[in-house]
């Protein structure tokens, strides 16, 4: 694979005027990987007040001290690319930036405040005499560990988890994100010191902000491997600091419905939700929708009970996801997925204004994502089937409450505009001349137009009450059908009968 001719510009810019140029951290990874990299990084020894000087479209954030540079491209991965000039490494305490940012002078400095091996690799791409020359700067050996896929920290593992806490939780991303391109093949693993020193610096995972756990924590719930992300998380001793509430389901067993105990049951759910590809609100919902049940659980043995547990659910689910500083947006809407978890439908026992409640409740535009909460807690409980007819059968019925009834209101005439335009009093007339546009509007929704239905309302005046009346009865009839066929196209579409 190849660094696009932007990024290679940018390069050989820095390079033309003396300095020192390189892509770095992801997208090296990738690139080595032969996956299209998300966004490309350069570092240089330019200084950012030289890096502006060299690029006038740019776009300066003093706080991060990186230049953004814009380009030509209509690609969005390559319309802007961040140059960032090489650093020692610096105190992050608690913050998502360094407390204080120094320059490095070489960029072999750079690469040892690095993460992980795999991280802290430069290359850099440039035609020399006719020919394409690759240079791969790697003191840690990081394309010996991206062969054999282990995440290695840089230097002292104990050390560099004292300077940055995150980096813990950012080795478990990395684990879950790299291994989903990699399904049937060896998988990452985090190499032994550094797993040891993970589980030893753990407790350090206190101090580090909220929003920076948020966000590496969001990718593992992200990756396809979300699942194994999370145990990763238990066996480290990270989740502790993280949800300990999802910890307490551990070895914490249900009743004779089910064959997982509580924490085994949320990771199921969620292994479900991850490998169908679902959101993150149905994600984070197949994690916690259960997160109640130790707190509320009452008895042991078969006939446990866990009375309650959703709207305890719902309200811890804020809780943790307040404390991990989410939107307002997502706490409801997991909360919510929550909640009604647990709704009970059964084709011909629940009524159709059950479900309309249920509707009500949860917002029609949550419906689908309930539905898929449901059958992630179903395959996470161990039974075979996602429950799939039961469930068609109930996006049928939510369809067609939601859908608009087929009436006179659809037209773009009404009642008091045919009395007028007849100069008639009410009476069965108007409903009779509303029933044949109607149906001839739907046979033909272009016709739903006012000068249209003006003139037709006219022709129809002419008539005779008794060949109105005969015309108005065969509109009808010819609605009901229509309605009839519509309802048979719905349920087809659910795939039930
Ligand atoms: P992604 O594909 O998710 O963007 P990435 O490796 O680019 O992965 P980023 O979080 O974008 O990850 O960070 C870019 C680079 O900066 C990393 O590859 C790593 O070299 C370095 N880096 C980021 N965060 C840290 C940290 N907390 N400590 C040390 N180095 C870090
Ligand atoms: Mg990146």
């Amino acid at each position: 694979m190849e660094i696009p001719k932007q990024v290679k510009s940018v390069i050989s810019q820095l390079e033309k005027n003396g300095y020192e140029a390189y892509i770095v951290g992801g997208c090296v990874r990738n690139l080595l990987q032969g996956i299209e990299p998300e966004d490309w990084d350069i570092t240089t020894n330019a200084k950012p007040e030289e890096i502006q000087k060299i690029f006038p479209k740019n776009f300066y954030e003093n706080k991060f001290l990186t230049v953004t540079v814009q380009t030509e491209s209509k690609n969005p991965r390559l319309k802007e690319i961040e140059i960032t000039t090489y650093r020692l490494e610096a105190k992050y305490t608690n913050k998502r930036h360094p407390d204080k940012i120094s320059f490095a002078k070489t960029i072999e400095q750079d690469l040892a405040r690095r993460d992980f091996t795999i991280n802290a690799i430069a290359l850099s791409q440039q035609p020399t005499n006719n020919k394409q020359q690759t240079i791969i700067i790697d003191p840690f050996e990081g394309q010996k560990d991206l062969r054999a896929k282990i995440i290695r920290a840089v230097g002292n593992p104990e050390i560099r988890f004292n300077e940055d806490a995150l980096r813990m939780l950012r080795a478990i991303r990395f684990v879950s994100v790299l291994n989903q391109n990699h399904a049937y093949l060896k998988k990452w693993q985090i190499e032994t010191k550094t797993l040891k020193a993970i589980k030893n610096k753990a407790f350090l995972l206190k101090v580090i902000s909220k929003e920076r756990i948020r966000d590496e924590l969001m990718k593992i719930i992200m990756s396809k491997r979300a699942a194994e992300g999370i145990e990763l998380l238990r066996q480290t001793g990270l989740l502790k600091y993280i949800i300990p509430e999802l910890e307490q389901g551990y070895r914490v067993s249900q009743n004779k419905h089910h064959i997982y105990d509580c924490y085994e049951h949320s990771l199921l759910s969620l292994k479900y939700a991850a490998k169908q590809g679902f959101n993150k609100y149905v994600r984070w919902a197949a994690l916690l929708h259960d997160i109640a049940k130790p707190v509320v659980k009452e008895g042991e043995g078969q006939s446990a009970t866990f009375y309650n547990h959703e709207v305890i659910g719902a309200q811890m689910t804020i809780q943790i996801l307040n404390r991990l500083k989410f939107p307002k947006q997502i706490k409801q809407k997991v909360a919510k997925l929550v909640r009604y978890h647990l709704f009970y439908y059964n084709v011909g026992e629940v009524s159709a204004s059950s479900v309309r409640r249920l509707v009500r409740q949860v917002g029609l535009e949550n419906m689908d994502e309930l539905l898929q909460v449901r059958m992630a807690d179903r395959i996470g409980s161990g039974v075979p089937k996602a429950e799939p007819y039961k469930l068609r059968h109930l996006r049928y019925v939510i369809e067609k409450i939601s859908q608009d009834p087929i009436s006179v209101k659809m037209l773009k005439i009404n009642g008091d505009e045919i009395m007028k335009i007849l100069d008639i009093k009410p009476g069965p007339k108007i409903g009779q001349i509303l029933d044949i546009l109607l149906e001839e509007v739907l046979n033909n929704p272009e016709k739903n137009k006012k000068d249209y239905l003006q003139k037709k309302t006219k022709e129809l005046g002419r008539l005779t009450d008794k060949n109105l009346r005969a015309l108005a009865v065969q509109a009808k009839k010819q609605r009901e059908q229509l309605e009839i066929k519509k309802d048979e196209m719905t349920k087809k579409k659910y795939w039930i009968t």
